[in-house]
């Protein structure tokens, strides 16, 4: 199916709309994003890179400013909360919602976990002076140690000190959600690998149970892309009614494919993953139907790239006669990706927001190495986003 038919811009969105897409992207940020999608093409130059960049990183060499000037500018919002206002407001002129991201992760020490709790609790406060800001999302890895998360899992008992450290991890993500529970913020839980996760669904179960009475505050996310969270999803709505909270869901395909398939077969045990991209996907669609069908009773957003999935859930939203801008039907992409579906869906009135990564350049190298091999893994010779960055290149008259 392709979503640049006819059909679609009666709708009122038209994906293919470039101008509208970079109507907020000068001249010369476009003919920078061009160049940087084009290095990102190269996997032979985001493979080195990212080794080099982390390296340099590493032994504190002064590449703090290419970075700042080049990749950073594209994907993050600035290093601090003040330096993310100029993009909150360019996003909200848009009428796109903002969503911070303070990006501290592979941290390990207590003292790293709780500058990362205090900086997630300015943001919440921060939120809430910027009506554009609905939620914060954070990550439990970047709030307690990976393999703590790791051995709650096992089931293993956990010694003195481990519970000590795993009190420490509740109180630290139970302030956010205080926090954010007082001030009407949002606050997304990210979803991380298998072998962490049941730990990251038992704290978000936890809190959702505390704070979802009235409003939706928290939001577990699903990755469609374990052949199991469907039914999780299903099982979570029910769970949810019985004791009388409100379920949040964020629905992602998932970030770790790799990852999960090398341990799986490196341990010997059945991956998690679905047999192939089309299981995603269906199983995807399945839960953002399964969502719509519910809408009243989930709060859930639509967090992807893919057009097919952005273009089915407008469907479901127009067959079934749904607000657009009903606060439960949510879509939402990463900064810097995707502004061809981003812009043309808010301008045409559904409820949009933008990922904002932000923090010290050091600390979102990680995020940005993601993305930068998120891009390089585009086959082809020009990846989608180029695509369209040379579209409205052509459409202004600007040389490539
Ligand atoms: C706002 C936002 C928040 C996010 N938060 C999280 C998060 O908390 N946790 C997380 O893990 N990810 C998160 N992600 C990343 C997300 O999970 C995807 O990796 C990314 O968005 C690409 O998927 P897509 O839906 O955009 O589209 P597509 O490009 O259509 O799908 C690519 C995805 O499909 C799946 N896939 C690809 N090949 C196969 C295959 N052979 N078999 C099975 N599945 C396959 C993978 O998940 C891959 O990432 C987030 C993304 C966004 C936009």
């Amino acid at each position: 199916m392709t979503v640049n038919s006819k059909k679609n811009r009666k709708r009122g969105v038209d994906f293919s709309n470039v101008e509208i897409a970079f109507a907020g992207t000068s001249d010369a940020d476009l003919k920078q994003a061009a160049w940087l999608f084009k290095m990102m093409n190269k996997k032979w130059l985001v493979t080195i890179g990212s080794q080099l960049g982390l390296t340099a990183f590493k032994m504190r060499l002064p590449i703090n400013k290419i970075v700042e000037k080049t990749i950073f500018k594209q994907f993050c919002g600035g290093k601090t909360l003040l330096e993310c206002q100029p993009t909150v407001d360019q996003l909200h002129k848009r009428n796109v919602l903002t969503i911070l991201d303070y990006g501290a992760e592979g941290k390990s020490t207590e003292e790293a976990f709780n500058a990362t709790m205090r900086e997630t609790m300015r943001a919440v406060r921060f939120a809430n002076e910027n009506d554009s800001v609905p939620v914060i999302s954070t990550k439990i890895t970047g709030l307690g140690r990976f393999g703590l998360l790791e051995k709650v899992q096992t089931g293993v008992e956990l010694t003195g000190v481990e519970k000590e450290e795993y009190i420490a991890l509740f109180k630290r993500l139970n302030s956010i959600c205080h926090v954010a529970y007082e001030h009407k913020v949002g606050i997304f839980i990210d979803a991380e690998e298998s072998w962490i996760q049941d730990t990251i669904d038992y704290l978000a179960r936890t809190m959702m149970e505390r704070y979802n009475k009235e409003q939706v505050i928290i939001y577990n996310t699903f990755q469609l892309y374990r052949h199991d969270r469907l039914d999780f999803l299903k099982n979570s709505y029910e769970l949810a009614k019985r004791k009388g909270y409100i379920l949040g869901a964020k629905l992602v395909r998932g970030a770790y494919m790799d990852k999960e398939n090398v341990r799986a077969e490196a341990q010997g045990y059945a991956s998690p993953i679905q047999r192939d991209k089309a299981s995603t996907d269906k199983d995807f669609n399945s839960a953002v139907k399964f969502c719509i069908d519910r809408y009243e009773e989930i709060a859930f957003c639509n967090a992807s790239h893919n057009e097919k999935s952005a273009w089915y859930m407008l469907e479901l939203i127009e067959r079934n006669n749904l607000s657009k801008g009903h606060p439960h039907l949510n879509f939402c992409q990463l900064l810097g990706m995707s502004d061809h579906l981003s812009f043309n869906m808010a301008k045409a009135g559904f409820c949009v927001a933008k990922y904002v990564p932000y923090g010290p350049i050091a600390d979102v190298v990680p995020y940005l190495i993601r993305r930068a091999k998120e891009n390089a893994a585009v086959t082809g010779d020009m990846s989608r986003e180029l695509g369209f960055i040379v579209k409205e290149m052509e459409r202004r008259g600007l040389k490539k």
